[in-house]
């Protein structure tokens, strides 16, 4: 990635979601043939309810295998992270009574409150458990996220373009196609993308040409963040346009946040907090 960015990231935090993203990788792949997603009628559905896909349906995704991607996720983060070895020594040797088919349910729906209360009779910090538990769950995410890609990129409208309409999870950045300028939003936890339109608040529909603008980094066009000055929100972009090529957006969403920085100490802000779904 051709990132320079003008605050320095802490060391080695780009390289440890560099390898998770790999890991991740390698569990898609892993699971490609055996995990079996029974594809459901995704307009009609975010059509009869305004909700993301995964909070309406059972995906089926087992406990055992939430059990075996978290065991990995963990044993990656003993090398990868050992500042959290203590918290991941805990968790695994809770495993024998936690009940997974119901925490993949409570992660789904969501039920945070679930969650928390898991967290505190684990004695291991919350964030920490959410991390673990969104990170394992992601390879799955993504390979039922695959089986409606074509149908995103086609003719699909959604009303709430800042949440990921499969798995619901709050997208924080988008980019500009090189061939048109079409914004296509992009969802960090399942890789799903979706089109809303340029001139456009992601958070408050805000469409007035002088309301919406951008800040960006001198040098460093091509990473940008729009913001609104009706409600205030932001939304980072990368414009594919400014420097002929794709990145990978998961890296540069990470890699990007330089521009939360700038837009926060102008006053905007991504909003999260406020979708309650
Ligand atoms: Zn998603
Ligand atoms: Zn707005």
């Amino acid at each position: 990635m051709d990132l320079h960015p003008p605050t320095p990231l802490p060391e080695g935090y780009l390289e440890f979601f560099q390898s998770l993203e790999s890991w991740q990788n390698e569990q898609t792949i892993r699971l490609r043939n055996s995990f079996i997603h029974s594809k459901e009628d995704l307009s009609v559905r975010l059509q009869k309810n305004k909700k993301p896909l995964l909070s309406q349906i059972n995906p089926n995704i087992d406990g055992d295998l939430l059990q075996n991607l978290l065991d990995g996720l963990l044993t990656f983060l003993e090398t990868a992270r050992p500042s959290v070895s203590e918290h991941v020594k805990k968790l695994k040797s809770n495993f024998k009574w936690l009940d997974f088919d119901n925490l993949v349910k409570a992660f789904l729906k969501p039920k945070e409150s679930e969650l928390v209360d898991t967290a505190k009779q684990l004695e291991i910090p919350e964030e920490f458990f959410i991390f673990v538990l969104d990170h394992a769950l992601r390879p799955v995410l993504r390979l039922i996220a695959e089986s409606y890609q074509e149908e995103l990129a086609n003719d699909f409208h959604w009303d709430i373009p800042a949440i990921c309409p499969i798995c619901g999870a709050k997208s924080h950045f988008s980019r500009l196609r090189q061939e048109d300028g079409q914004r296509i939003m992009f969802c960090d936890r399942c890789f799903s993308e979706w089109k809303t339109r340029y001139l456009f608040c992601v958070h408050c529909g805000c469409d007035h040409p002088n309301d919406i603008s951008y800040l960006s980094v001198e040098g460093n066009d091509a990473y940008r963040v729009y913001v609104c000055k009706q409600c205030h929100g932001y939304l980072k972009t990368y414009d594919e346009r400014t420097s002929g090529r794709q990145v990978d957006m998961y890296i540069a969403n990470i890699g990007t946040i330089y521009l939360d920085m700038l837009a926060q100490e102008q006053g905007y802000t991504n909003h999260d907090g406020d979708y309650l779904l």
